[in-house]
């Protein structure tokens, strides 16, 4: 286990299979259709592509970059740092997020997406923090419930750090203190 971690909250086993479980409800829903992913990133990137190896119908993906975090807090704060290439409209359109914790991305993110006239617009959140939760989003698949703790691993970070760990993880509150950073 890295140094850094003070207690494996998600294993690898427990993600895989729980991925595998999201991507056959998608599969089922969306059967006979296509359906357009979007990304958002970078904490999406590991869990979409391991979605993604699953899903049997026709996809595409695209990806946006959203920023509310800077280290461990949020500022409340959203604004779009990279939007799609693509047009949604008249698609049937699934976020895939790592993380729905305030929901002030999500908000932020379904707002925006509504005015672009898709068919139907769905979120899937890895990890979802209820107890968290400052504006109501409605999520439609949801990975796993986790209590009020930050969490590193399978693409989530901390200053861009751990997002390659294979598990979900909390980072020790001395890793935080130290602001620790890529910077070897
Ligand atoms: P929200 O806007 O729902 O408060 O937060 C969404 C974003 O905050 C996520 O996409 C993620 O980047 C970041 N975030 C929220 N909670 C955590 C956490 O426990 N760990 C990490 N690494 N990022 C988090």
């Amino acid at each position: 286990m890295n140094e850094d971690i003070k207690e494996i909250l998600i294993s690898q086993e427990m993600l895989s299979n729980r991925v595998h479980e999201m991507a056959d409800e998608i599969n089922r829903d969306y059967k006979g259709k296509c359906v357009f992913f979007i990304g958002v990133l970078k904490g999406c990137f590991l869990f979409l592509s391991d979605l993604l190896k699953d899903v049997k119908l026709d996809t595409n993906v695209d990806f946006m970059m959203v920023s509310s975090y800077s280290g461990n807090q949020s500022s409340g704060v959203v604004r779009t740092l990279l939007d799609l290439k693509q047009s949604i409209e008249g698609k049937h359109v699934i976020v895939v997020e790592d993380i729905v914790d305030s929901g002030l991305t999500m908000s932020y993110m379904l707002k925006n997406l509504k005015t672009r006239n898709p068919k139907s617009l769905e979120i899937c959140t890895l990890l979802n923090k209820p107890s968290c939760r400052k504006i109501k989003v409605p999520i439609k698949y949801a990975g796993f419930e986790i209590p009020e703790k930050f969490v590193v691993g399978y693409g989530l970070d901390y200053n861009e750090l751990y997002r390659n760990l294979p598990y979900i993880g909390v980072l020790k509150e001395s890793a935080i203190e130290k602001g620790k950073r890529y910077d070897k």
